[in-house]
């Protein structure tokens, strides 16, 4: 069957589920589509309260620089290029959205952990993704044997 798919865009946390992530995302992509891959941190900020203490931007820049590098090296498993590696600052969700948006993806991959309760089916950020997405979400199941 022909691959619909033509941009794809992966989200990596760069914990080691990513690899998983990726190989399912580089199989759908095949060699006809193009896979773009996003890591995005959370603005300590945003992570740990507006009323941060101090001046935070060097420790921000410096973790940015840090994820960079790791989402480097895992697209070069993968034969990704750096000029499809995005490292973006912003809420992972909505970040993620805008990134697929703006490149015009038609499938967003993310990585899914199994959980009880309300996220029981979905992943907490794939479950996030869904609404907001103008294109398919394939959620790979990370955790299961
Ligand atoms: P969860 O099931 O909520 O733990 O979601 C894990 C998956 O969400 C990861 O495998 C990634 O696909 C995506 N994700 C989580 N954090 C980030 C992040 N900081 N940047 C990009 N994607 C992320």
């Amino acid at each position: 069957m022909e691959n619909d798919y033509r941009t794809l865009l992966v989200a990596i946390d760069c914990s080691e589920d990513s690899g998983r992530v990726l190989a399912r995302a580089a199989a759908v992509a095949g060699k006809d589509a193009t896979l773009h891959l996003i890591h995005v941190i959370e603005p300590l900020a945003l992570a740990y309260g507006a009323d941060v203490p101090m001046d935070v931007s060097d420790l921000q820049s410096s973790l940015m620089d840090r994820a960079r590098k790791a989402a480097l090296e895992h697209a070069q498993r993968f034969a990704i290029s750096p000029d499809q590696v995005y490292v973006e600052l912003g809420s992972i969700e909505k970040t993620i959205q805008e990134k697929s948006d703006q490149l015009g993806a038609d499938l967003i991959v993310v990585g899914s952990h199994t959980r009880s309760g309300l996220a029981l089916l979905l992943g907490s950020t794939a479950k996030g993704l869904v609404p907001g997405a103008h294109c398919d979400v394939l959620a790979v199941k990370v955790d299961q044997s």
